[in-house]
């Protein structure tokens, strides 16, 4: 799995130097780093660029991030004509070719000369064409009137890149010829001068710190035609939002657009993948882009920190973590359990217009007298969805059924039941309060009240208000992606066969269970041994393609304990000794910008750990808040001497009114877990519990 932590994105010229103010036709640099956007640069000429690029390399060599640069020209030629330029089949070869005889001067360069000496060698006119310049250059004619057809018009990617320029015309607008004579010498002294650093791709495997890569601004359009309408420079939009979007792409893995078969022609990066890179942009220009992600080592404890107690680790948590996840516009309809992101405004009141709440008569309560009514009937009737559209007059009552809007001239309605009917008059007793039986427009819901505060995850009761006030699209969060592993080499699925030693799998399937209810994606990495470089590829795997990754196993500081091992290497490795039983060993840590959660194996203390830290901090990192389980106090059917110092968490259920607890508190007893409905949590200081003492019980459900 390829990992950067820094995307560079340059729009190459071919031309002369530009002049010092940033204008179009010159070189930008985008620049996306650990998810964050770093303002594009200006670089007026080809020699400036050559310098940032190095710099730029230097700076993320030494800070040990992997860094892949982009440039916006093409890295090989044509089939055929790398062997017939130079007599080896190799694209290499016609970048060192270039550099020895291209001069590249701010104000000039031979790039026209150097085609007509390449046209020199091969029969009749071309491959190359059109001289940009005034003066006739031997053997490159000013219009394409080539006759040479030693080599195809265009390489297999221009084939598919709809609107993409060939290699061979060298002006023009939107021509890249130039580009490629003038650029191919640059990375070819930069491929030297950081030898064995830098991978070129797809000539090489990417398994060095640096990787050049072709690509074409060409393949986002919508995102960036949003973001100029908001002004700024074209180019400088572009490299910036590829960098952004192959950033953001490599959550669910670059693998699928680096996987491509041109040795010699050189392929553009995300050619074929346009809908992902146009649709990880889709917030561009309108909502708030997507959170970077953590700081590697935001789960540093305090200097001296020993014994954490419970609160300080979630406060901790509280304090570090943030929403991490994009969001999109849903139809209500699809919103359940979804995290709202922006608050939801009732497009219009309930109910929308006064209405009555039974089934009766209705009237003005200005027609009533002294005493007892009678009140002639007019003709027809009002009923739910078929109103009454005349006004009924002063002295008259009219037939109104549930939910049927008053009709002018009604304001109280008298129930079916309390009157007589007879001579088409309505009779009833006296007494009556004004609006009896009515409900007022915008009684529940006025237009424009907030139904639903960001944060708020979509319940069933929620799906009705906003339908009833008529909101058809909420814009949610994207749901968290939870990667899940469990380590160990003694671990097997079910079905598979078990020796003696072996045990089958229980945490996997607990935890994907708890993230499925909190409405999270489960990303299944499946069991890994214990075995520290396949534990690795794991964690990279999970990095690139989940927001947060929970493991179970491999959690203490022994020899076997892998992942504790791994998240200390990352250097951003805390191994928490909380003061909870059963909780250890609990360890955090981040992976390229990944939290993680190495979660104790033992199914009893990586179920507690996972409700009391994993289940609030990635309900905090789906945008829906920090959230505090709701507990109840009952009276204890059960006795025990609690020792001073750490939290207690019991495996406990609630019958006739008392919380039961697990008779054993093994932590591998899984029965129990299954047993239990929920935990009672004893707080940190000693205490001797008898039966009927309150205690405090937490439904499993409330943990998230
Ligand atoms: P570890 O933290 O890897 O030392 O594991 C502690 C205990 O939990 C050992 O007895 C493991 O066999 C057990 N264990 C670890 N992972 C799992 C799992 N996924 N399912 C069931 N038991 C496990
Ligand atoms: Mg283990």
């Amino acid at each position: 799995m390829t990992h950067y932590d820094s995307f560079a994105m340059v729009d190459w010229s071919g031309g002369n130097d530009t002049g010092p103010r940033p204008c179009k036709d010159a070189i930008w640099l985008g620049l996306v780093r650990g998810g964050h956007v770093v303002p594009p640069v200006y670089l007026r000429n080809r020699s400036a660029a050559e310098t940032a690029i190095a710099e730029l390399i230097e700076e993320e060599l030494h800070a040990g991030r992997r860094l892949c640069i982009g440039f916006d020209f093409p890295f090989g030629y044509p089939a055929g004509f790398a062997k017939a330029l130079t007599g080896l089949a190799d694209p290499f070869a016609v970048w060192e070719w270039l550099e020895d005889r291209i001069d590249d001067q701010p104000k000039s360069n031979n790039r026209f000369d150097v085609a007509g000496q390449i046209n020199a060698l091969f029969a009749g006119i071309g491959p190359f064409w059109f001289n940009g310049l005034r003066r006739d250059i031997p053997n490159l004619p000013r219009k394409d009137t080539r006759t040479n057809r030693d080599f195809p018009e265009r390489r297999l990617a221009e084939d598919r890149a709809k609107g993409a320029f060939t290699c061979w015309q060298l002006g023009g607008a939107g021509a890249v010829g130039g580009q490629v004579l003038m650029g191919l010498p640059v990375l070819s002294r930069l491929r030297r001068r950081f030898a064995g650093k830098i991978a070129v791709w797809p000539f090489e495997p990417l398994d060095r710190p640096v990787s050049f890569v072709e690509i074409w601004p060409g393949l986002i359009k919508g995102p960036v035609k949003r973001a100029e309408a908001k002004g700024g420079i074209r180019d400088a939009h572009q490299v910036g939002l590829l960098a952004l979007a192959l950033s953001r792409l490599q959550r669910d893995g670059l693998s699928s657009m680096l996987k491509v078969d041109a040795p010699e022609e050189g392929w553009i990066m995300g050619l074929g993948h346009e809908d992902k890179l146009n649709e990880v942009l889709r917030d561009v220009g309108d909502a708030p882009l997507t959170p970077p992600p953590l700081r590697d080592d935001c789960f540093a404890l305090p200097a001296g920190v020993d014994w954490t107690p419970v609160d300080d680790a979630l406060a901790l948590l509280r304090d570090r973590l943030r929403p991490v996840v994009g969001q999109s516009d849903l139809p209500l309809t699809q919103a359940l359990g979804r995290v709202v992101a922006k608050p939801v405004v009732a497009h219009r009141a309930n109910p929308p217009q006064p209405n009555t709440a039974v089934d009766g008569y209705g009237f003005a309560h200005a027609s009533l007298g002294e005493g007892d009514q009678s009140l002639p009937l007019v003709e027809g009737r009002a009923a739910a969805g078929a109103s009454f559209d005349a006004e009924v007059p002063a002295g008259h009552a009219i037939r109104i059924l549930t939910g049927a809007a008053l009709p002018v001239g009604v304001d109280t309605v008298i129930l079916q039941e309390d009157v007589t009917l007879g001579g088409n008059q309505v009779a009833f007793r006296g007494g009556m309060r004004k609006g009896a039986n009515t409900r007022k427009a915008g009684e529940d819901v006025n237009a424009g009240d907030v139904v639903a505060g960001a944060g708020r995850v979509v319940t069933p009761a929620d799906l009705a208000l906003l339908s009833a006030v008529g909101v058809e699209h909420v814009t949610t969060y994207e749901p968290l992606k939870v990667a899940i592993v469990s380590t160990g080499d003694e671990l097997r699925e079910p079905g598979q066969t078990v020796r003696d030693g072996q045990i089958y799998d229980a945490n996997r399937p607990m935890l994907a269970g708890i993230v499925q209810q909190m409405g999270y994606d489960v990303v299944d990495l499946g069991i890994q041994p214990d075995d520290r470089e396949t534990l690795r590829a794991a964690f990279d795997d999970a990095a690139a393609r989940a927001d947060v990754i929970l493991t179970s196993g491999g959690a203490s500081a022994g020899d076997e304990d892998h992942v504790s091992a791994l998240l200390n290497e990352a250097g951003a490795m805390t191994q928490w000794r909380i003061a909870l039983k059963p909780g250890r060993p609990l360890a955090l840590g981040v992976w390229h910008g990944t939290p993680v959660f190495g979660l104790p194996g033992n199914p009893v203390a990586a179920l507690v750990c996972t409700l009391i830290f994993a289940a609030p901090a990635m309900r905090l990192m789906s945008g829906a808040g920090w959230h505090r389980p709701q507990g109840f106090d009952v009276p204890a059917g059960f006795e025990k001497a609690k020792k001073p110092g750490r939290r207690e968490y019991l495996r406990a259920r609630i019958r006739d009114g008392k919380a039961e607890v697990f008779a054993s508190e093994g932590s591998g007893r899984i029965s129990g877990l299954s047993w239990a409905e929920g935990l009672v949590e004893l707080a940190e200081p000693a205490a001797t519990i008898q039966p009927g003492d309150p205690v405090r019980f937490i439904p499993y459900a409330s943990f998230f």
